[in-house]
């Protein structure tokens, strides 16, 4: 087997260092901190994180900013919002470039992430002329009853390695045009993209006239982040990352009674009945198990399959991994870049002995794929796995392309093996029976937040709510109603009549 070819290192950091300078960031090099890439396991740069004092002038700032913020027209923060939108369109291929150079992603996928990241900026324009309250029916005469949204304070976010940018973008372009203002803590291991994102909104703050501390960003490793968890001033944390992350937010914030919305784990699955369209199918599951070289929170990584099909599914299926082109992210040919750590490919390769251990059988892939160049690099072949039965490690999230295969006789049989995870994020049911269909998606089909027909698990639309259930955390981002989460409502009673009428028919006095 021949190696992979990979750009040096220094071409690596000259691309960064040239999309830094477009964008107009100033890398302040110092020791806190490695910039990194998987792309050959290399660091880029040092940079300074940020300390206790820096995190402290962050959050006042934050603080004093939404005081203004919040009494902008809702309308006018929409302004803020459109200038960040056209300036990710115009710097698209920039931020792709140092999304590839940090978290590994594939080109195409590189820029589908910087695409989200312009949709939800009009999706958050549009809301910013649309944040509704109700008029409810009042019981007492000349009473009106009505229910106003107001901005919610600073919004602490913490986000993951493997959306280094959209899931900054979804909760940022939402919180301010619901007038509040934002802390970020990127992931320590993609700080690159994350000063990007950051100059383009002062940018975009300063052609505006908006305040230029709407937003501050934190760098630095976890202890950063649990500053933002602990301190009062943070109104709502949202964290998207490991379930294990979310364990220790989550508590912590509700012991100072702030809001928490999170963003973790999934263990996502796809039903494919004896109806199916296979050809449909293959094209739907390769993409969800090995897209982002099964590293992203919607990954499918478990395949219920009818007996009656599934050797010849598992067939094409394992033909189509065969031909999976591994390597260069940069090379417009590769489907499947790095893993993000070499800690990553161990946790692929911990996952697959446990599980042959157990008697499954490895179909296709779960080899290294060296790269001589780059000893630190993790490339490996995308996997699937036969298993008889759902035990412990196929319950677990594995962060890597590695599919678990397992048959089913009934469809009540399938939902349950479906349902009997810890996780509950995203679903799908491949299938041309529409009642299949139905009761997948019904109140006792799936239990994620995310339930697809013909469709895999991966890859949805801004417009849509995300998130889900379980110890996937229960948040939800992005489009539909999820800006509810970055605002405070109050309920209002007017009386304009001249009588006071108590509630309820209560007399007093
Ligand atoms: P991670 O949990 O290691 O880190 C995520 C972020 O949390 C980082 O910024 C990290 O510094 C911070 N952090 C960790 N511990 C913390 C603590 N105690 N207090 C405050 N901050 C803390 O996750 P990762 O490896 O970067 O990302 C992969 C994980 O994220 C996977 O489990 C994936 O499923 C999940 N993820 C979920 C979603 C979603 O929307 N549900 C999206 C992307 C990723």
């Amino acid at each position: 087997m021949t190696g992979i070819a990979l750009p040096a290192t220094d071409e690596l950091r000259t691309r960064a260092r040239a999309a830094l300078e477009r964008v107009g960031v100033t890398v302040a090099e110092g020791n806190g901190l490695r910039a990194r890439t998987p792309v050959t396991g290399e660091d880029l740069f040092g940079l300074a994180a940020t300390g206790p004092a820096g995190t402290e002038d962050a959050l006042a700032a934050a603080s004093a900013a939404f005081l203004e913020w919040r009494t902008t027209p809702a309308p006018r923060r929409g302004e803020l919002v459109r200038r960040l939108g056209e300036l990710l369109r115009d710097h698209k291929e920039d931020l792709a470039d140092l999304i590839t150079v940090e978290a590994g992603k594939i080109r195409t996928e590189a820029l589908g992430e910087v695409q989200e990241m312009v949709d939800i900026c009009d999706f958050a324009v549009g809301l910013s002329r649309q944040l509704y309250g109700r008029t409810i029916a009042s019981e007492r005469p000349g009473h009106r009853l009505a229910e106003t949204w107001h901005p919610l304070g600073v919004v602490g976010v913490i986000s993951a390695f493997n959306f280094p940018a959209a899931v900054w973008s979804w909760n940022t372009a939402v919180a301010l045009a619901c007038g509040d203002t934002v802390v970020w803590k990127p992931s320590e291991l993609t700080p690159l993209i994350s000063l990007a994102c950051d100059r383009l909104l002062a940018r975009a703050a300063d052609d505006v006239g908006a305040p230029r501390d709407v937003h501050r960003l934190l760098l630095g490793d976890h202890a950063v982040g649990e500053r933002l968890v602990d301190d009062p001033r943070v109104a709502l944390v949202s964290a998207t990352g490991s379930t294990r992350m979310g364990r220790e937010v989550g508590p912590r914030v509700a012991a100072r009674f702030g809001r928490s919305l999170l963003e973790l784990g999934g263990n996502n699955a796809a039903v494919v009945a004896p109806s199916a369209d296979l050809d449909l199918a293959v094209q739907g599951i390769v993409f969800a198990a090995v897209g982002t070289a099964g590293q992203r929170c919607t990954t499918l990584r478990r395949l219920i399959v009818h007996r009656d099909i599934a050797d010849t599914l598992v067939g094409r299926l394992t033909a189509a991994y065969r031909k999976l082109p591994v390597g260069d992210p940069f090379d417009p040919a590769t489907l499947v870049g790095p893993l993000i750590s070499a800690r990553a490919l161990e946790a692929m390769h911990g996952a697959l002995d446990r599980v042959r251990g157990e008697g499954g059988e490895v179909l296709a892939g779960g080899a290294r794929r060296p790269a001589p160049s780059a000893p630190h690099a993790a490339y490996v072949e995308p996997a699937v796995v036969r298993v008889a039965r759902q035990t412990d490690v196929v319950r677990e999230e594995t962060f890597a392309p590695l599919l678990y295969v397992m048959t089913y006789d009934t469809f009540d049989a399938a939902i349950a093996l479906h349902n009997d995870v810890p996780q509950g994020l995203s679903s799908s049911i491949f299938t041309r029976d529409q009642q299949e269909a139905e009761r997948f998606l019904s109140a006792e089909g799936s239990d994620c937040g995310i339930a697809n027909v013909n469709i895999g698990t991966s890859g949805a639309e801004i417009g849509g709510a995300f998130g889900g259930e379980k110890e996937t955390g229960g948040g939800r981002e992005s489009g539909s109603d999820a800006w509810r989460a970055y605002m405070r409502s109050a309920t209002n009673t007017i009386n304009y009549s001249s009588r006071l009428s108590l509630a309820q028919n209560v007399s007093f006095l």
